[in-house]
């Protein structure tokens, strides 16, 4: 019997403990604070800070969104993000990717105090986790944790092949997998589009992680009976409904259930986490900047 993983559930669960932090900040006199900056002109980003925004009003933190005209020069953006640094009342700062083409973003990256990088982007706090002492972990692959470890995997001597080397998943998706602690310990294979054979590495791995962005292209004949799926893919496909579109991820679902013993589908897996860990990451600035221990 395949075990699904509900992510929407799994999601309340970690918001849950998220508010119980919250309240015991709120007990010291601390509101944790988030800032998510939007600069980009396109319509999924400006969906994703809202529900962001939600998200926060959801769970009690402060969120506030702040809007920079996409043709403004990029010191408008770093002038922004300067006076979120010196604001006591801001916790954490994000920067909607992605940002017009002027803007350079790893300049903008680094600028974000690294106490208050949420994204756990700034090159400080990347290192930090690559070297084993994370600060903020990124939230897609620290989601994706959340997920394994609710469904006991634990990806501990497991052969896991992660589809994808970006920035925001697959590096670090593969590093915690890689590293010596809870949730890690596995042997990690990295695949990228200049990866040949890419069926023969995903038949042989226990644990299969995709987010490479293209509709159902992992299918149920490249696995092998008994692996754990995670599908990070969020892909819009043309559909004959009133949007016109729907979602897919990067996994066959139906193929890939006959194999797999755990699968996250998508959507209704990673996408609940993502933002959720933002909101944990949050409450972890606050605690941090504030100096009051919240259990997290
Ligand atoms: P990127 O486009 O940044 O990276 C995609 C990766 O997939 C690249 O490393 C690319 O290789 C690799 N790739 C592309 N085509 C192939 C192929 N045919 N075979 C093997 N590898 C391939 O995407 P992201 O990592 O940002 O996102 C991946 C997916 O996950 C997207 O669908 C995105 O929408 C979704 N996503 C979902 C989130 C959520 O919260 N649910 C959060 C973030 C992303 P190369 O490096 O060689 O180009």
């Amino acid at each position: 019997m395949t075990h699904v993983i509900d992510g929407n559930a799994v999601a309340e669960t970690v918001r849950d403990d998220v508010r119980a932090a919250i309240d015991e900040l709120e007990a010291e006199g601390v509101t944790p604070g988030l800032a998510t900056v939007l600069m980009g002109g396109d319509d999924g980003s400006a969906t994703y800070v809202s529900m962001k925004q939600r998200a926060c009003d959801e769970v009690g933190i402060d969120g506030t969104t702040v809007e920079i005209d996409p043709d403004a020069p990029a010191e408008a953006l770093y002038e922004t993000i300067d006076e979120l640094n010196a604001d006591p009342d801001i916790h954490g700062i994000l920067v909607q990717m992605p940002l017009p083409d002027h803007v350079p973003k790893r300049e903008v990256l680094s600028r974000v105090d690294p106490l208050k990088d949420v994204d756990g982007f700034h090159p400080e706090n990347v290192g930090r986790m690559v070297s084993g002492n994370s600060r903020f972990k990124p939230c897609t692959p620290h989601g994706i944790q959340k997920l394994l470890a609710s469904a006991d995997v634990d990806p501990e001597g497991m052969d896991a092949v992660v589809l994808g080397r970006s920035e925001i998943v697959g590096k670090p998706m593969a590093n915690l997998l890689l590293q010596k602690t809870d949730g890690g310990n596995a042997t990690v294979t990295v695949c990228h589009s200049r990866t040949q054979d890419l069926a023969e590495k995903t038949r042989a791995a226990d644990l299969v992680v995709a987010a490479v962005g293209r509709p159902e292209m992992l299918t149920g004949d490249m696995l092998s009976e008994g692996v754990v799926v995670i599908d990070v893919g969020t892909n819009r496909v043309d559909a004959d409904n009133e949007k016109g579109y729907e979602l897919t991820g990067d996994v066959d679902f139906k193929s890939a259930r006959e194999k797999a013993s755990v699968i996250s589908p998508s959507p209704g897996g990673v996408g609940p986490m993502t933002i959720t860990m933002l909101l944990y990451n949050t409450v972890k600035a606050a605690s941090l900047q504030s100096g009051v221990d919240v259990e997290l």
